[in-house]
C-alpha cells in the first residue's frame, strides 16, 4: 500500500523518537511492499521561534491531507512562561480541533520483565493489558458557561460538564468495536450517583451496548474506578469515560507500566487521518542525549498502522518486536537498560518478523 503520513517532530526529545520510528517504519515498508511517503511540520516551540505561532496554517493543512499524523511532543523550558500569549500546548490543541478526533486511546500493558519497574507489587500486575478510551473535545474542560465574575458573595467561579446524547454515543461505540477485537469487556466510568450529565452517559451507554450482545458492559463510579486501577488493574480490558475523569484515570494507569517512554497513544476521529504520539512530554532533561526511550513512539507507530493504514500485520509484528528487545533486556536507562536510542531502534528492527 501507498501511504503518506505527516511527521510533527516538535521539541526536545521529540525529533530524536520519531526520527528513530521512522527507521522502523522504512524497515516494515520494505518487509511488506509499502510505500510510505514522510512529509515533515514544525509543531510547539519550534514553530513558536521560526513562524511566530505552535501551528501554522500551512502545517495543519499538511496533517488534514494525509492519511496519519505522528507526533514527538512539545515544550520546554524556552517556552514555558504560562503568561506567553503563545504557548507550545497550543498547537497540540489546534491539531486536535482540526483534525476532529474526538477520542484518546491509551493502551497500558505490564510487559514481565519490567514489573520491577512499577510502583506496584509483582503480584498485582500479572495480565495488566487495558485501554482507557477518553473522551477528548467535550465535558467539563470545553462546556459553557465557563469563567469568573465578581458578585456580592465573592469572586465565583464556573466550569459546565456539558455533554451531547451523539458525543456520548461516538466515543462509546469506539469502546465498543475495540473490546470486540480484544477480551470483549467495556467499563464504562461515570459519576451517576451524582452527575445529570453521568445519567445520561450510562443511558447511552446501555443503548449502544444493545448492538453489541457479545460484548460485556459494566458501569463503574469514576472513584470505585481509580481504585480498582491499583487494586485490581487486571479487571479492565477497555475503559470509556469523559474527558476529564479521563486524563486522570489515564494518567494513573500510566503509571502501571513503569516508565512513561513506555506507553502510546493514538487520537481519532470519525474520518480522516488519526494523531498518534507517545503520551510522554519532551523530556527537556535528557534532550539531545540520545538516550530516549523510542519505544512509546514505536508503539504509537503499531497504533498508526492498525488503525489509520489497516496494515494489522505490521501493527502485531512492531508490537512484538518491541516486546521481544524488552524481553531480552535491550533497553534504554529510563527502564533499567544500557543501551542509547540508536541501539534499541536497531534491536526492534531486528526483533521485526512478517
Ligand atoms: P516529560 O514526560 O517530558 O518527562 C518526565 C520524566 O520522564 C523526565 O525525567 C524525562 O526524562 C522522562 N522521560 C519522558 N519521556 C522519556 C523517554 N521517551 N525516554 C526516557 N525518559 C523519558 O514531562 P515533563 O518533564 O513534565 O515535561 C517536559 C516538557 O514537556 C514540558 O514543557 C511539558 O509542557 C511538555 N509536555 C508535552 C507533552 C506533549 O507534547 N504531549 C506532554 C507532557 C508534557
Amino acid at each position: 500500500m501507498k501511504a503518506k503520513i505527516v511527521l510533527l517532530p516538535g521539541d526536545g526529545i521529540g525529533p530524536e523518537v520519531v526520527y528513530a520510528t521512522v527507521s522502523i517504519l522504512e524497515a516494515l515498508a520494505k518487509a511488506g511492499n509499502h510505500t510510505f511517503e514522510f512529509d515533515e511540520q514544525l509543531i510547539g516551540g519550534c514553530s513558536i521561534d521560526r513562524y511566530g505561532t505552535a501551528l501554522t496554517q500551512e502545517a495543519l493543512a499538511a496533517c488534514q491531507a494525509a492519511d496519519a499524523v505522528l507526533l514527538g511532543a512539545v515544550g520546554g523550558p524556552k517556552w514555558d512562561d504560562p503568561s506567553a500569549r503563545v504557548r507550545p500546548e497550543q498547537g497540540l490543541l489546534g491539531l486536535r480541533k482540526g483534525l476532529g478526533v474526538f477520542a484518546n486511546l491509551r493502551p497500558v500493558k505490564v510487559y514481565p520483565r519490567l514489573v520491577d519497574a512499577s510502583p506496584l507489587r509483582p503480584e498485582k500486575l500479572a495480565g495488566v493489558d487495558l485501554v482507557v478510551v477518553r473522551e477528548l473535545t467535550g465535558g467539563l474542560y470545553f462546556g459553557q458557561p465557563k469563567g469568573r465574575e465578581q458578585r456580592p458573595e465573592g469572586e465565583r467561579a464556573v466550569d459546565t460538564l456539558e455533554y451531547y446524547d451523539y458525543e456520548i454515543r461516538r466515543i462509546v461505540e469506539m469502546a465498543f468495536t475495540l473490546a470486540r477485537g480484544r477480551r470483549k469487556k467495556v467499563t464504562s466510568v461515570d459519576k451517576a450517583n451524582v452527575l445529570e450529565s453521568s445519567r445520561l452517559w450510562r443511558q447511552v451507554a446501555n443503548e449502544v451496548h444493545a448492538g453489541y450482545p457479545d460484548v460485556a458492559l459494566e458501569h463503574v463510579l469514576v472513584d470505585t474506578a481509580a481504585m480498582r486501577l491499583v487494586s485490581n488493574p487486571a479487571g479492565f480490558d477497555v475503559m470509556v469515560t469523559e474527558n476529564m475523569f479521563g486524563d486522570i484515570l489515564t494518567d494513573e494507569a500510566a503509571v502501571l507500566a513503569g516508565s512513561m517512554g513506555l506507553l502510546p497513544s493514538a487520537s481519532l476521529g470519525s474520518q480522516g487521518p488519526g494523531l498518534y504520539e507517545p503520551i510522554h512530554g519532551s523530556a527537556p532533561d535528557i534532550a539531545g542525549k540520545g538516550i530516549a526511550n523510542p519505544m512509546g513512539t514505536a508503539l504509537s507507530a503499531a497504533l498508526l498502522l492498525r488503525y489509520s493504514l489497516k496494515l494489522e500485520k505490521e501493527a502485531a509484528a512492531l508490537e512484538r518486536a518491541v516486546e521481544r528487545s524488552i524481553e531480552a533486556g535491550q533497553l534504554t536507562g529510563d527502564v533499567g537498560g544500557r543501551l542509547d536510542t540508536r541501539q534499541v531502534t536497531q534491536a526492534i528492527i531486528d526483533h521485526l518478523s512478517l
